[in-house]
This record gives C-alpha cells, structure tokens and sequence, in this order.
C-alpha cells in the first residue's frame, strides 16, 4: 500500500491532522490506528472539558495555550456545524489558602494575557463564590465563563467522516511496527507494509517509543500517569451548577488535582488522579506487570532516573497511589471544597485515561508540547492536557510546520470553517 503522509495514531490529534491535511493539499492521506476505533486510548478517557486559558503560563506552556485559546471558539463552532453537544457552563477555580489565592491572581493575568476578556474571567472572595455556588467552601475563587464541556470521541468519529469524505483513508485495527527509512518510508504493520513519503507521529503514549524507533528525541523519555475518577449518584447531579477545581498542591507537575466534574450531559465525577503506571494503557494490574520491566531499565538509562530519588516526586507518587487504592481518600481531595459529597454516594469507577509526560535529560518535566522534525517524518509529543481542547489549531500549527519544511504546498487558505493563515500565525 502507498500513501503521501501517514498519520500513525487515531487519537483526536491526528484524526484532526487527516481532516485539515486532506482539505488543504492534494496528498494521500493514510492514518493507522491499533485500535478498532478513533478516539479510543486518551482521546475519549478524559474529563472532556474544552478548558479556558488561564491554567497555562503564556511562556512556559505557550502552545498549549494559545491552541486553547482558539479551541474554544472552533470546537463550538464545528458542534454547531454538525449538532454535536457543547456546553458552556463555564469552571470554578477554588483557593484553600494564602497560596491558593496568590495562584488564583496569576490565574487572572495569564488568562487575560492569553486572550480571555475582562468580562469572561471573575476574581470572587468566599461570600461571593458561595452567593453563586452554595455548596462550594474556600477562601476566594476565579470563575471563568468561557469553557465548556464536550464528548471528544464524537467529535473525533465526526472528524474522521470528514476527513473520509475528503479522501483521507483510516485503516482501524492497524499497528505500525516497524519503520524503515529508506528514500520512502517503510511501514511494516500488523497486516501489510506501507511505503510512504512521510510520517506523522501522533500516537499519543506511544509517540516517545515511534520517535526513537526513527533515531529522534533520544534525548528524551517519558513517565505514565493514570488518571482515576468515581461516579457520583444521581442526587448529586444538582450539586453545583459548574465544576469546581482546586489550584493544584503541585503546579510544577503537569497535573491537576482531582476535580468536581459536571460532565456535558449533566453526570458528576471526581477525578482525575495522577498514578504512576508503566505503559500507556496501564489501566489494569496485567497490563503494567508485562511492561514494568522494560519501563524500568528505559527510565533507569535516561532522564527519568532522577525522578525514582526525588523524594518530593515519591511522596506525590505515594499519596497518589492511596487515592488509588482508597475511594475515601480520593473523594475526601474533593471534601475539602465541597463538603457535602459522602464517598458512600460514590459505587462505580469511571472511564480511565493514561498520560504520559515528557522528561528531558535533566530530570525535569518538559512543560509544553514538542515538535520534532526528523528525516521525512515529523514528531508530536508530550500532547497533554489541554491536548484536546487545542487539536484543531495544534494540528494547524503542525502543518503550516510541515509548509514551512518543504513537504508539502497548502492549495488554499480555507480548512473547513476557518481561515488556515490567520491560526498558523496565532500559533506560530
Ligand atoms: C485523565 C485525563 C484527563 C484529561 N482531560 C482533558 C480535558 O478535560 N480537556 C482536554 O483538552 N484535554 C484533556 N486531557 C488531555 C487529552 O485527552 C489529550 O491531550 C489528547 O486526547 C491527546 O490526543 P492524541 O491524539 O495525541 O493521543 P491519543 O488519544 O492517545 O491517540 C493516539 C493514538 O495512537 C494510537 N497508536 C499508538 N501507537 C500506534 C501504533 N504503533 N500504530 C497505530 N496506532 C498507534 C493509539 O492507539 C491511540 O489511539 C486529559 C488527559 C487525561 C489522561
């Protein structure tokens, strides 16, 4: 089989990159998923909120944030295009303390600084907060009107209609193996081999091990993480009217502690956690005990070793794994600013998803989203939280990359309902 570019990965970013890449050039799409459908891994395990700016320090995460700045706009937009559901119900940031609320005031500048209106983001003190939301306790809070919450594995599936409708072909149930770099690319799979003249990779968990396997990043490696949530009972469904999340104990980390979730249809959770985990699809005991020891000796050799003797990093790691273990332990994270919610009204687990964080060299967390070109091939990786909310414009931004290199001539400036020029430069 022969294709121009493919994608490997049907994640939301690369369903994305296949929906804009066969509307602005004349190439032979090709995505390869391992899984029976889109969306299947991370991209529909999540917590499904399109999250407003103001989380993201406009330098350090800087394209995380500028691809959620527009993500708002173009997900309600393409929502409304195909009647998909999008509500915005807006999000409740919440200061337990003094350092709390010095987190909440830098929320406030780097929400403006990244583009959300005066009228779109609100400093409250604790009367105001419990004037709007009754339940909620805690020592002052940032409400932010403009974030919503969605089902991203429709807007995925929707995404890849598209994407076929326009020439683009997705081979599901389809693992790329093995890549060889000859003047094409060679891609051995579960079923076939696929020449190709240049490769995405998008594989989300896996893009770390796709990158290495073509002689790039070897710099870097990465870490999983679980992210758990509880179902609350329907009594619960009126608690609040938006969710509610906590500054995060940790901000140097790249998670959040677990939420108050109000999901798009109106259920609640709390989640996510963060627990360390040895393969990008640890979600059960089996799965991490196969990978445990080849993920060991990966992170013992490189960067990640730093973090197995940090002893901040093992305590987090520890208190995660009891909130893991212990739906009271986990649930109680939340008490603190909604003391009404009893684990007891809590039966069932929710959906699941993996991250996986980028170290580089030193140890350290790698804060944004990387691009990494390599020979005929070009790398996404440490596509995090906000991963779904900014696919669109981030997947703009790797073509106008991809333009920029030479691989490919963009035949028109129109890609589905927005202007191709005006999101690569905002992201640029
Ligand atoms: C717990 C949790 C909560 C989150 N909440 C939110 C949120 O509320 N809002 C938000 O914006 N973001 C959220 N995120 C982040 C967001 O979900 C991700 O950034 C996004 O889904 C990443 O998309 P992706 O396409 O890069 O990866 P994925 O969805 O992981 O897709 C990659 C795909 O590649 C495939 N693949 C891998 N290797 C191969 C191979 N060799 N051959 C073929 N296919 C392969 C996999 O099967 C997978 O389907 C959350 C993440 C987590 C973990």
């Amino acid at each position: 089989m022969k294709s121009d570019i493919t994608i490997i990965g049907g994640g939301i970013l690369g369903t994305s990159l296949a929906y804009f890449l066969s509307q602005l050039t004349e190439k032979k799409v090709l995505v390869l998923e391992q899984a029976p459908e889109v969306a299947y891994h991370t991209s529909s395990r999540n917590t499904g909120k399109v999250h407003a700016p103001f989380l993201y320090d406009p330098e350090k995460k800087r394209l995380f944030a500028r691809a959620a700045a527009l993500g708002f706009d173009m997900w309600g937009q393409y929502a409304k295009q195909k009647s998909l559901p999008f509500k915005r119900d807006g999000v409740l940031e919440v200061a337990l303390d003094e350092d709390g609320t010095r987190r909440l005031e830098k929320y406030i500048k780097w929400g403006e600084q990244n583009g959300l209106q005066k009228d779109e983001i609100k400093f409250l003190d604790g009367s105001e907060t419990k004037k709007l939301e009754p339940e909620v306790r805690c020592q002052n809070a940032v409400l932010c009107t403009k974030d919503g919450s969605v089902d991203y594995g429709r807007f995925t599936e929707s995404l890849m209609e598209d994407a076929k409708k326009h020439g683009a072909t997705f081979l599901l149930n389809t693992r790329a193996e093995e890549i060889e770099k000859k003047d094409n690319v060679e891609i051995k799979t579960n079923s076939d081999t696929i020449e190709t003249g240049f490769v995405i990779n998008a594989a989300g968990g896996m893009s770390i091990d796709i990158a290495h396997a073509m002689d790039v990043a070897r710099d870097l490696t990465d870490i999983h993480f679980r992210g758990e949530y509880w179902k609350a009972d329907d009594i619960y469904n009126k608690l609040t009217k938006v969710s509610v999340y906590s500054v995060p104990r940790h901000p140097e980390y790249p998670f959040l502690d677990p939420h108050w979730i109000v999901r798009y249809d109106g259920r609640c959770e709390v989640g996510p956690n963060a627990v360390p985990v040895f393969s990008p699809y640890g979600y059960n005991f089996t799965e991490n005990i196969k990978e445990f020891p080849s993920k060991l000796v990966e992170m013992l050799s490189s960067g990640a070793a730093r973090m197995l003797f940090d002893s901040q990093f093992i305590s987090l790691a520890t208190s995660e794994f009891l909130s893991s273990l212990s739906k009271t332990v986990m649930i109680n994270r939340v008490k603190e600013f909604l003391p009404r919610i009893d684990p007891s009204k809590f039966h069932s687990r929710g959906t699941a998803g993996v991250r996986a964080s980028v170290i580089d060299s030193t140890g350290a967390f790698v804060p944004d989203a990387i691009i990494k070109n390599g020979k005929n091939s070009i790398h996404v990786l440490n596509y995090n939280s906000p991963g779904a909310t900014g696919a669109l414009p981030f997947a703009v931004h790797v073509i106008s990359q991809m333009e920029k290199e030479g691989t490919i001539k963009v035949k028109n400036a129109r890609c589905g309902l927005w202007d191709y020029n005006r999101i690569s430069e905002f992201l640029c």
